[in-house]
Order: C-alpha cells, then structure tokens, then sequence
C-alpha cells in the first residue's frame, strides 16, 4: 500500500522525446495518495503527454514510472490501476446511461446483476440517479461529463487522470462543475491528476499545482504559493494578472533591497541574493497596489489613464513616470472613483513587491 510520504504516482528521471522532439526534458515527481493533482500550462508544455505516459498511452524514453509502489513502465494501459476520463465523452450512442457506466464492468464480465446495481451507484454518486434509462444524446453536455466520471470511477481507480474535463463546457457549467468535482474528489479520496491549460480553473481546484513549460515543471507550489510567490517571471505573468516594472538594484541588505524605479527609490523584500547595480523587474498584483492619498515612503505618483467598470471590482490603469504603466484593481463598494486625467499617489507595499533578475 502506498502512502502520502511515498506518493501514488511517482514519475522517476522520465524523458519522452518524439524522433528527434524532446517532449518531456527530465521529470522528478511525486504525486501524493488523495491529492488533487494539477499539470497547468501553456499549450505545447508537455501536460497531456505526461498525463499519457501515466496512463500508459505513451512509453518513456527514459526513466521509471511508479503506481502505488509497483513500477509499471512496460505495463500497458489497460492493466494500469488509473482510469482516464478524456474531454470528450466518448460515450456509446446507442446504450443507456446506466449500460454506458456499466460497460467497463462487462468488458471484465461481471454478472449483469451487480453491474447494474454498481451502474447505479456510480451513478448516484455524481447526481445522475435519475437519468438511468436515457440515451447520452437527451442529456446536457454537464450531465454527460458526470455520464463519463461515474464511467470512471465504477472501476474504484486508485487515480482518476482528467485531461481537460471540462474543456467542452460553457463557463457557467464548468464553474459549477469545477466545485462538483472537488468535492467529489474529496469525498472518495481518489488521488485526481488534471490537466489543464485554464489558471483559473487549477488555482480553484488543486492541492498543488505543477507549473510547466518546455517539457518542464518550472513550480511546483500550492494554489497559494503559485499565486502569492512566483518563483521566476514566467510564473508571476502565466497565473493572473501583474505589473511588471523595470527597475535598478541601488543598494542591498538583510533581506531588503532598495530598487530605483519610476525616477525614484522603492524598498522592497527579498530573499535574493542581488548585487547593487543589478537590472531587475519588480512586479506587483493589482490588487495589492494602494491607493494613497499623499506622498510617502514606496508611493509614486501617476495620472489615471482609464477605468474598466468589470462588477465587482473597478481596474485603474495609471501612467506612471517614465512611461510604465500600473493597474491598480479594487473592490467596487460604491464609492465615487477617481476621473481620468487625475493624478493618483500609488503606494507599493515593500512585501507585495517582488523582485526578479533578469
Ligand atoms: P495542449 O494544451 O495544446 O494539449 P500540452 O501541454 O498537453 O498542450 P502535449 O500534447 O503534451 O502538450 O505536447 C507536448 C509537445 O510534444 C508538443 O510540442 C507536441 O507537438 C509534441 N507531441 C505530442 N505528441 C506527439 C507525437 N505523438 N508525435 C510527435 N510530437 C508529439
């Protein structure tokens, strides 16, 4: 049996090149018993071709694949415990919902009673009692997704591999969807690997997130961490929205450096070790830029640009001197916001700065 120190899944020195293509460069990782698993990234990264080499769909050119315990590298698909569920929903037309999640069971002929009773089940399980006698054409295309997972999960997989579940759905769905299958996920403790190329989604759904470009993970953090602190530019622009700034390394010390920036000198935290006189960017989230009223330590002073009105929140774009511009985002709680053309003091606090090299 596997646990949570040894990890369900665990991907050892895996290559995997196409002729002369290297797809996957190198992976170390470990996939953690129960988690909710997340390969995030830009199209071509190499997610889904790592989520095959799990599935058994692909082998390694190099290195050793491990499920519970049990090296499977030369074990095809089908012997694998892993089930995977595909953005489109490969059902059968023809059969009922309640033959369709109970195919897999008379592949491995189990008799027509108790597949039909675990159909059911199943099927109860992702709030699809009611529709036993359908045909996948009469349902939405939520309901056959939920159609696909109970498919899925009738084998009682020990990982459940999702490549873009949700990708066919329309936002409104796929945001109910998304809870629905976390809290599934959490319910039956089934370790979940997803893929997806939607920031929104992983930061929503996963435990960690695995960050990846060029056939590499470039982070490997929480929700969180990913979002909170980015550990290279890359991520800070790829996971919601930044200012980037350029700025100069003036001076450094404990933990600090001061950072000349828009004409002036900002105080920023780092951990870095950074030498004075070092080009860097400094970014910052919108939503931790400040309104301030007067001058001060780490403010600037910019002229509003344009306001875009999105609901919920108000987005301040500001010029900034030297030509930068900073977006300052805040809750819109009715209260009267600044005209264009008005000059604006932004404060950037020293710990929601941070600092890149270049
Ligand atoms: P997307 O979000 O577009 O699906 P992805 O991150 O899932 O992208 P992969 O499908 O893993 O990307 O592909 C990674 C790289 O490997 C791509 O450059 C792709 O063209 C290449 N690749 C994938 N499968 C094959 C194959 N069978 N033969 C040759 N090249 C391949």
């Amino acid at each position: 049996m596997s646990n949570s120190d040894t990890g369900v899944v665990e991907l050892r020195g895996v290559v995997k090149r196409f002729n002369s293509f290297t797809a996957i460069r190198r992976l170390d990782l470990t996939i953690k018993t129960g988690e909710f698993f997340t390969m995030l990234g830009a199209s071509g990264c190499g997610k889904t071709t790592t989520l095959r080499l799990i599935a058994g769909f692909e082998l390694p050119s190099e290195g050793r694949i491990l499920i519970d315990g049990d090296d499977v590298s030369e074990v095809p698909a089908h012997l694998r415990p892993v089930h995977t569920v595909f953005q489109s929903y490969a059902l059968f037309p023809h059969l009922s919902i309640l033959d369709n999640v109970g195919f897999p069971l008379t592949v491995r002929r189990v008799p027509r009673k108790e597949r039909l009773e675990r159909a059911r089940a199943a099927l109860d399980l992702v709030q699809m009692g009611g529709f036993f006698d359908r045909k996948p054409s009469q349902l939405s295309g939520g309901q056959q997704q939920r159609v696909a997972l109970a498919r899925a999960l009738i084998n009682e997989p020990k990982v459940l591999l999702l490549d873009e579940p949700l990708g066919a759905l329309d936002l409104k769905l796929r945001k109910e969807m998304q809870h629905e299958l976390k809290e599934m996920q959490r319910r039956l403790g089934i370790t979940f690997v997803f893929v997806t190329h939607d920031q929104e989604e992983a930061l929503t759904m996963s435990d960690r997130i695995a960050l990846m470009r060029g056939g590499e993970i470039v982070q490997l953090d929480s929700p969180t961490g990913l979002y909170n602190t980015p550990s290279s530019l890359y991520a800070a622009e790829f996971i919601g929205e930044t200012n980037m700034m350029p700025g100069e390394v003036v001076e450094v010390g404990q933990g600090r450096a001061r950072v000349a920036a828009f004409g002036q000198e900002l105080d920023v935290r780092t951990a870095d070790a950074i030498s004075a006189g070092t080009p860097v960017t400094l970014t910052i989230r919108p939503e931790r830029v400040a309104a301030a009223g007067t001058a001060g330590p780490n403010r600037v002073e910019g002229r509003l640009r344009e306001i875009d009105f999105i609901g919920t929140d108000i987005r301040l774009v500001y010029d900034m001197p030297g030509g930068t511009r900073v977006t300052m985002r805040r809750q819109n709680i009715g209260s009267a916001a600044p005209v264009p053309g008005e000059p604006g003091w932004l404060e950037f606090g020293d710990g929601d700065l941070r600092l890149f090299r270049h």
